[in-house]
Protein backbone atom coordinates (compact mmCIF):
# COMPACT_ATOMS: atom_id res chain seq x y z
CA UNK A 1 0.00 0.00 0.00
CA UNK A 2 1.30 3.14 -1.08
CA UNK A 3 1.92 5.86 2.05
CA UNK A 4 0.36 8.98 2.59
CA UNK A 5 3.81 10.71 2.54
CA UNK A 6 3.73 13.71 4.14
CA UNK A 7 7.37 13.60 5.09
CA UNK A 8 9.06 16.09 2.67
CA UNK A 9 11.35 17.95 3.95
CA UNK A 10 13.36 14.63 5.61
CA UNK A 11 13.51 13.38 1.88
CA UNK A 12 11.15 13.20 -1.23
CA UNK A 13 10.05 10.31 -3.68
CA UNK A 14 12.48 10.43 -6.91
CA UNK A 15 10.36 11.70 -9.32
CA UNK A 16 9.75 9.28 -11.96
CA UNK A 17 10.99 10.80 -15.26
CA UNK A 18 14.38 11.54 -12.91
CA UNK A 19 14.94 7.78 -12.83
CA UNK A 20 14.30 7.26 -16.22
CA UNK A 21 16.95 10.11 -17.69
CA UNK A 22 19.37 8.62 -14.54
CA UNK A 23 19.34 4.87 -16.07
CA UNK A 24 21.24 5.09 -18.93
CA UNK A 25 24.30 6.55 -16.90
CA UNK A 26 24.38 3.47 -14.75
CA UNK A 27 24.13 1.20 -17.46
CA UNK A 28 24.86 2.39 -21.20
CA UNK A 29 26.73 5.59 -20.71
CA UNK A 30 29.22 4.66 -18.30
CA UNK A 31 32.19 6.66 -19.50
CA UNK A 32 34.33 9.34 -17.23
CA UNK A 33 33.20 12.53 -18.10
CA UNK A 34 36.83 14.09 -18.02
CA UNK A 35 37.96 11.26 -20.71
CA UNK A 36 39.65 12.65 -23.76
CA UNK A 37 37.50 10.13 -25.83
CA UNK A 38 34.11 10.70 -27.31
CA UNK A 39 32.07 7.90 -25.61
CA UNK A 40 33.64 10.15 -22.40
CA UNK A 41 32.86 13.35 -23.91
CA UNK A 42 29.43 12.45 -24.52
CA UNK A 43 28.66 11.99 -20.83
CA UNK A 44 30.56 15.12 -20.10
CA UNK A 45 28.55 17.00 -22.07
CA UNK A 46 25.01 15.21 -20.52
CA UNK A 47 26.82 16.90 -16.90
CA UNK A 48 27.04 20.22 -18.33
CA UNK A 49 23.61 20.19 -19.40
CA UNK A 50 22.07 19.40 -16.18
CA UNK A 51 24.60 21.93 -14.76
CA UNK A 52 23.08 24.66 -16.48
CA UNK A 53 19.55 23.26 -16.05
CA UNK A 54 19.94 23.52 -12.03
CA UNK A 55 21.83 27.28 -12.77
CA UNK A 56 18.45 28.13 -14.43
CA UNK A 57 16.66 27.03 -11.67
CA UNK A 58 17.82 29.00 -9.33
CA UNK A 59 18.66 32.39 -11.72
CA UNK A 60 22.54 31.44 -11.38
CA UNK A 61 25.65 31.32 -14.15
CA UNK A 62 26.06 27.58 -14.69
CA UNK A 63 29.60 28.06 -14.03
CA UNK A 64 28.58 29.46 -10.17
CA UNK A 65 27.59 25.27 -9.80
CA UNK A 66 29.60 23.03 -7.88
CA UNK A 67 28.24 19.60 -7.46
CA UNK A 68 28.83 17.93 -4.04
CA UNK A 69 27.29 15.01 -2.03
CA UNK A 70 24.70 16.37 -0.20
CA UNK A 71 23.28 19.37 1.57
CA UNK A 72 25.68 19.45 4.46
CA UNK A 73 28.57 18.82 2.48
CA UNK A 74 27.46 22.17 0.82
CA UNK A 75 27.14 23.60 4.05
CA UNK A 76 30.31 22.83 5.50
CA UNK A 77 32.26 23.19 2.09
CA UNK A 78 30.74 27.48 1.98
CA UNK A 79 32.08 27.56 5.48
CA UNK A 80 35.31 26.30 5.70
CA UNK A 81 36.33 27.37 2.12
CA UNK A 82 35.58 31.18 3.82
CA UNK A 83 37.00 30.68 6.62
CA UNK A 84 40.35 29.52 5.07
CA UNK A 85 40.32 31.99 2.43
CA UNK A 86 40.36 34.55 5.53
CA UNK A 87 42.35 33.49 8.14
CA UNK A 88 42.64 36.98 9.71
CA UNK A 89 39.30 37.03 10.70
CA UNK A 90 38.20 34.99 13.82
CA UNK A 91 34.21 34.97 14.05
CA UNK A 92 31.10 33.51 12.65
CA UNK A 93 27.90 34.65 12.57
CA UNK A 94 24.73 32.05 12.36
CA UNK A 95 21.51 31.67 13.75
CA UNK A 96 20.51 28.96 17.11
CA UNK A 97 18.05 27.37 14.22
CA UNK A 98 19.62 26.18 11.72
CA UNK A 99 19.62 22.58 10.17
CA UNK A 100 22.36 20.70 12.79
CA UNK A 101 24.68 20.65 9.40
CA UNK A 102 25.28 24.43 10.34
CA UNK A 103 24.63 24.54 14.16
CA UNK A 104 27.26 21.15 14.56
CA UNK A 105 29.69 23.02 12.52
CA UNK A 106 29.61 26.48 14.69
CA UNK A 107 29.42 24.51 17.81
CA UNK A 108 32.97 22.78 16.75
CA UNK A 109 34.42 25.97 15.52
CA UNK A 110 33.36 28.11 18.91
CA UNK A 111 35.46 25.43 20.61
CA UNK A 112 38.51 25.61 18.77
CA UNK A 113 39.68 28.75 18.45
CA UNK A 114 36.64 30.84 16.50
CA UNK A 115 34.06 33.78 18.02
CA UNK A 116 30.34 32.35 17.03
CA UNK A 117 27.24 34.10 17.47
CA UNK A 118 23.69 32.16 17.42
CA UNK A 119 21.18 34.61 16.66
CA UNK A 120 18.02 34.06 18.83
CA UNK A 121 14.70 34.39 17.07
CA UNK A 122 11.26 35.39 18.60
CA UNK A 123 8.34 33.06 19.78
CA UNK A 124 6.99 32.92 15.48
CA UNK A 125 10.19 31.62 14.61
CA UNK A 126 11.99 34.94 13.25
CA UNK A 127 15.37 35.93 13.52
CA UNK A 128 16.48 38.91 15.13
CA UNK A 129 17.52 41.11 12.71
CA UNK A 130 18.61 43.99 15.18
CA UNK A 131 20.76 41.63 17.40
CA UNK A 132 22.18 39.96 13.53
CA UNK A 133 23.04 43.77 12.90
CA UNK A 134 24.80 44.67 16.21
CA UNK A 135 26.78 41.97 16.47
CA UNK A 136 28.51 41.89 12.90
CA UNK A 137 32.30 43.65 12.87
CA UNK A 138 34.84 43.87 11.05
CA UNK A 139 36.56 40.75 12.27
CA UNK A 140 33.17 38.72 10.79
CA UNK A 141 33.85 36.07 8.07
CA UNK A 142 30.95 34.82 7.75
CA UNK A 143 27.11 34.93 8.36
CA UNK A 144 25.44 31.57 7.59
CA UNK A 145 21.93 31.64 8.06
CA UNK A 146 19.32 29.43 6.31
CA UNK A 147 16.25 30.87 3.97
CA UNK A 148 13.68 28.82 5.48
CA UNK A 149 13.54 26.37 8.26
CA UNK A 150 13.35 22.47 7.71
CA UNK A 151 11.35 22.27 10.97
CA UNK A 152 8.62 24.97 10.80
CA UNK A 153 9.19 26.65 7.23
CA UNK A 154 9.49 29.91 8.63
CA UNK A 155 11.57 31.88 6.03
CA UNK A 156 14.28 34.24 6.87
CA UNK A 157 14.40 37.52 4.66
CA UNK A 158 18.13 36.36 3.66
CA UNK A 159 18.52 38.14 0.39
CA UNK A 160 17.91 41.58 2.44
CA UNK A 161 20.59 40.70 5.26
CA UNK A 162 23.23 39.43 2.53
CA UNK A 163 23.01 43.47 1.69
CA UNK A 164 23.43 44.52 5.12
CA UNK A 165 26.18 41.83 5.46
CA UNK A 166 28.34 43.22 2.53
CA UNK A 167 28.25 46.39 3.70
CA UNK A 168 30.18 45.08 6.88
CA UNK A 169 33.16 43.36 4.80
CA UNK A 170 31.82 39.69 5.28
CA UNK A 171 30.67 36.77 3.28
CA UNK A 172 27.18 35.81 3.03
CA UNK A 173 25.97 31.76 2.92
CA UNK A 174 22.52 30.18 3.09
CA UNK A 175 21.65 26.94 3.75
CA UNK A 176 18.57 26.55 1.10
CA UNK A 177 18.31 22.92 1.28
CA UNK A 178 14.83 23.49 2.39
CA UNK A 179 13.61 26.33 -0.40
CA UNK A 180 15.03 25.48 -3.43
CA UNK A 181 12.24 24.33 -5.76
CA UNK A 182 9.39 26.09 -3.35
CA UNK A 183 10.37 29.38 -3.45
CA UNK A 184 11.37 31.97 -6.24
CA UNK A 185 14.99 31.85 -6.25
CA UNK A 186 17.02 34.28 -8.42
CA UNK A 187 20.93 34.92 -7.33
CA UNK A 188 21.21 37.71 -10.45
CA UNK A 189 19.56 39.42 -8.33
CA UNK A 190 20.74 39.15 -4.87
CA UNK A 191 23.97 39.57 -3.06
CA UNK A 192 24.03 36.16 -1.52
CA UNK A 193 27.46 34.79 -2.32
CA UNK A 194 27.46 30.78 -1.17
CA UNK A 195 24.26 28.99 -1.33
CA UNK A 196 23.82 25.27 -0.61
CA UNK A 197 21.04 22.97 -1.93
CA UNK A 198 20.25 19.20 -1.76
CA UNK A 199 18.94 16.99 -4.75
CA UNK A 200 16.76 14.61 -2.58
CA UNK A 201 14.62 17.39 -1.10
CA UNK A 202 13.86 17.88 -4.54
CA UNK A 203 12.80 14.73 -6.26
CA UNK A 204 16.08 13.79 -7.24
CA UNK A 205 17.92 10.96 -5.85
CA UNK A 206 20.13 11.22 -2.39
CA UNK A 207 23.79 11.45 -2.15
CA UNK A 208 23.67 14.47 -4.76
CA UNK A 209 24.41 18.20 -3.16
CA UNK A 210 25.29 21.53 -5.23
CA UNK A 211 27.07 24.54 -3.69
CA UNK A 212 26.57 27.71 -5.79
CA UNK A 213 29.59 30.05 -5.17
CA UNK A 214 28.92 33.63 -6.86
CA UNK A 215 31.65 34.68 -9.59
CA UNK A 216 34.58 36.22 -7.36
CA UNK A 217 34.14 35.12 -4.22
CA UNK A 218 37.09 33.63 -2.42
CA UNK A 219 36.89 29.63 -2.03
CA UNK A 220 39.37 27.12 -0.87
CA UNK A 221 38.82 24.11 -1.86
CA UNK A 222 37.52 21.52 0.92
CA UNK A 223 38.52 18.06 -1.59
CA UNK A 224 41.70 19.08 -2.77
CA UNK A 225 42.10 16.05 -6.08
CA UNK A 226 41.46 16.17 -9.40
CA UNK A 227 40.27 19.16 -11.34
CA UNK A 228 36.77 18.63 -12.09
CA UNK A 229 34.28 21.58 -10.59
CA UNK A 230 36.63 23.88 -11.82
CA UNK A 231 39.31 22.44 -8.96
CA UNK A 232 36.89 23.49 -6.34
CA UNK A 233 35.81 19.52 -5.16
CA UNK A 234 38.10 17.00 -6.35
CA UNK A 235 36.56 13.55 -7.15
CA UNK A 236 34.85 12.00 -10.47
CA UNK A 237 32.18 13.06 -10.40
CA UNK A 238 28.44 11.32 -9.37
CA UNK A 239 26.92 10.92 -12.98
CA UNK A 240 23.60 9.85 -12.76
CA UNK A 241 23.00 11.48 -9.95
CA UNK A 242 23.99 14.94 -11.74
CA UNK A 243 22.08 13.80 -14.48
CA UNK A 244 18.63 13.10 -12.13
CA UNK A 245 19.54 16.55 -10.47
CA UNK A 246 19.22 17.85 -13.59
CA UNK A 247 15.88 16.81 -14.55
CA UNK A 248 14.65 17.52 -11.11
CA UNK A 249 15.63 21.07 -11.24
CA UNK A 250 14.04 21.25 -14.49
CA UNK A 251 10.24 19.52 -12.88
CA UNK A 252 10.70 21.92 -9.97
CA UNK A 253 11.03 24.70 -11.87
CA UNK A 254 7.85 24.46 -14.04
CA UNK A 255 6.22 22.87 -10.66
CA UNK A 256 7.04 26.15 -8.25
CA UNK A 257 3.99 27.54 -9.46
CA UNK A 258 1.48 24.35 -8.23
CA UNK A 259 4.12 24.02 -5.07
CA UNK A 260 2.49 27.91 -4.39
CA UNK A 261 -0.83 27.05 -4.73
CA UNK A 262 -2.43 23.60 -5.28
CA UNK A 263 0.27 22.21 -2.49
CA UNK A 264 0.31 25.74 -0.38
CA UNK A 265 -3.67 25.22 -0.38
CA UNK A 266 -3.61 21.45 0.58
CA UNK A 267 -1.66 22.61 3.16
CA UNK A 268 -3.79 24.97 4.54
CA UNK A 269 -6.53 23.13 4.38
CA UNK A 270 -4.95 20.42 6.96
CA UNK A 271 -3.73 22.99 8.90
CA UNK A 272 -6.91 24.77 9.38
CA UNK A 273 -9.60 21.69 9.72
CA UNK A 274 -6.99 19.96 12.42
CA UNK A 275 -6.97 22.95 14.23
CA UNK A 276 -10.70 23.68 14.21
CA UNK A 277 -11.10 20.15 15.06
CA UNK A 278 -8.41 19.50 17.75
CA UNK A 279 -8.31 21.36 21.15
CA UNK A 280 -4.96 23.17 22.38
CA UNK A 281 -3.34 22.72 18.83
CA UNK A 282 -1.22 25.63 17.80
CA UNK A 283 1.03 26.15 14.26
CA UNK A 284 4.50 26.93 15.66
CA UNK A 285 6.37 29.60 13.03
CA UNK A 286 5.33 32.96 11.57
CA UNK A 287 1.99 31.79 9.42
CA UNK A 288 2.61 35.02 6.87
CA UNK A 289 6.57 33.93 6.06
CA UNK A 290 6.49 30.08 5.56
CA UNK A 291 7.30 27.47 2.97
CA UNK A 292 4.37 26.46 0.69
CA UNK A 293 4.20 22.50 2.06
CA UNK A 294 5.44 22.77 5.42
CA UNK A 295 3.17 22.69 8.66
CA UNK A 296 4.26 22.22 12.53
CA UNK A 297 0.94 21.90 15.02
CA UNK A 298 1.85 21.51 18.53
CA UNK A 299 -0.92 19.07 20.12
CA UNK A 300 -0.44 20.08 23.98
CA UNK A 301 -0.67 17.53 26.39
CA UNK A 302 0.40 14.75 24.10
CA UNK A 303 3.66 13.25 23.00
CA UNK A 304 4.68 13.53 19.14
CA UNK A 305 6.13 10.14 19.15
CA UNK A 306 2.64 8.27 20.23
CA UNK A 307 0.50 10.28 17.03
CA UNK A 308 3.71 9.42 15.05
CA UNK A 309 3.10 5.47 15.95
CA UNK A 310 -0.29 5.89 15.56
CA UNK A 311 -0.68 7.84 12.32
CA UNK A 312 1.91 4.72 11.18
CA UNK A 313 -0.63 2.48 11.67
CA UNK A 314 -2.86 4.16 8.84
CA UNK A 315 0.74 4.47 6.82
CA UNK A 316 0.13 8.06 7.13
CA UNK A 317 4.12 9.30 7.25
CA UNK A 318 4.82 12.99 9.17
CA UNK A 319 7.93 13.91 11.79
CA UNK A 320 8.13 14.99 15.28
CA UNK A 321 9.76 17.72 16.82
CA UNK A 322 11.57 15.92 19.72
CA UNK A 323 14.51 14.45 18.85
CA UNK A 324 16.53 11.08 20.87
CA UNK A 325 18.86 12.61 22.70
CA UNK A 326 20.78 10.07 25.90
CA UNK A 327 17.83 7.96 26.13
CA UNK A 328 15.37 10.75 26.49
CA UNK A 329 13.08 13.02 23.87
CA UNK A 330 14.03 16.22 24.31
CA UNK A 331 11.61 19.09 22.44
CA UNK A 332 14.08 20.29 19.60
CA UNK A 333 16.29 22.98 19.31
CA UNK A 334 14.27 24.95 16.87
CA UNK A 335 11.62 24.55 19.01
CA UNK A 336 13.48 25.63 22.28
CA UNK A 337 14.64 28.51 20.57
CA UNK A 338 11.30 29.69 19.96
CA UNK A 339 10.16 29.38 23.45
CA UNK A 340 7.92 26.96 22.31
CA UNK A 341 6.25 26.02 26.28
CA UNK A 342 7.18 22.19 26.92
CA UNK A 343 4.09 20.96 26.82
CA UNK A 344 3.70 21.65 23.31
CA UNK A 345 7.00 21.29 21.83
CA UNK A 346 6.44 17.36 22.89
CA UNK A 347 3.24 17.32 20.83
CA UNK A 348 4.99 19.07 18.27
CA UNK A 349 4.40 16.64 14.31
CA UNK A 350 5.45 18.44 11.08
CA UNK A 351 3.44 17.49 7.94
CA UNK A 352 5.42 18.32 4.50
CA UNK A 353 3.68 17.74 1.64
CA UNK A 354 4.81 17.55 -1.81
CA UNK A 355 3.06 18.04 -5.54
CA UNK A 356 2.65 13.97 -5.21
CA UNK A 357 0.18 14.53 -2.76
CA UNK A 358 -3.34 14.55 -3.19
CA UNK A 359 -6.41 16.08 -1.37
CA UNK A 360 -8.14 12.22 -0.46
CA UNK A 361 -4.68 11.96 1.43
CA UNK A 362 -5.15 14.86 3.27
CA UNK A 363 -8.68 14.51 4.02
CA UNK A 364 -7.84 10.55 5.48
CA UNK A 365 -5.34 12.68 7.48
CA UNK A 366 -8.22 15.37 8.86
CA UNK A 367 -10.47 12.01 9.57
CA UNK A 368 -7.61 9.96 11.23
CA UNK A 369 -5.66 12.34 13.50
CA UNK A 370 -8.57 13.94 15.42
CA UNK A 371 -9.53 10.68 17.45
CA UNK A 372 -6.15 9.84 17.66
CA UNK A 373 -5.54 12.96 19.92
CA UNK A 374 -8.68 12.33 21.80
CA UNK A 375 -7.44 8.81 22.49
CA UNK A 376 -3.79 9.97 23.44
CA UNK A 377 -5.00 12.67 25.30
CA UNK A 378 -7.76 10.19 27.79
CA UNK A 379 -4.24 8.40 28.61
CA UNK A 380 -2.01 11.70 29.47
CA UNK A 381 -1.90 12.18 33.32
CA UNK A 382 -1.33 16.13 32.44
CA UNK A 383 -4.48 16.42 30.01
CA UNK A 384 -7.34 16.25 33.29
CA UNK A 385 -5.64 18.78 35.07
CA UNK A 386 -4.10 21.08 32.20
CA UNK A 387 -4.85 24.25 33.77
CA UNK A 388 -2.59 22.98 36.83
CA UNK A 389 0.21 21.34 34.78
CA UNK A 390 0.46 25.04 32.93
CA UNK A 391 1.17 26.91 35.83
CA UNK A 392 4.04 24.31 36.98
CA UNK A 393 5.84 24.13 33.66
CA UNK A 394 5.39 27.77 32.77
N1 LIG B 1 19.99 21.89 5.72
C1 LIG B 1 18.67 21.75 5.90
C2 LIG B 1 17.84 22.97 6.15
C3 LIG B 1 18.09 20.49 5.84
O1 LIG B 1 16.76 20.37 6.02
C4 LIG B 1 18.91 19.36 5.59
C5 LIG B 1 18.33 18.01 5.59
O2 LIG B 1 17.34 17.74 6.23
C6 LIG B 1 20.28 19.57 5.40
C7 LIG B 1 20.78 20.84 5.47
C8 LIG B 1 21.20 18.43 5.13
O3 LIG B 1 21.03 17.96 3.81
P1 LIG B 1 21.56 16.51 3.39
O4 LIG B 1 20.65 15.52 4.01
O5 LIG B 1 21.51 16.50 1.91
O6 LIG B 1 22.97 16.41 3.91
Amino acid sequence: MKPVYLDNNATTQVAPPVVEEMLPYFSQFYGNPSSMHTFGGNVGKKVREARAKLAELVGAQPEEIVYTSCGTESDSTAIWATLRSYPEKRHIITSKVEHPAVKNLGEYLGRNGYRVTFVPVDKAGRLDLDYLYKHLSDDTAIVSLMWANNETGVIFPVEEIAAQVHKRGAVFHTDAVQAVGKVPIHMADNQIDLLSLSGHKLHAPKGIGALYVRKGTKYAPFLLGGHQEHGRRGGTENVAAIVGLGKAAELAASQLEEENTRVKALRDRLESELIRRIPNAIVNGDPAHRLPNTSSIAFEFVEGESILLMLDEFNICASSGSACTSGSLEPSHVLRAMDVPFTAAHGSIRFSLSVYNTAAEIDLVIEKLPPIIDRLRKMSPFWGQKEKACQIIS
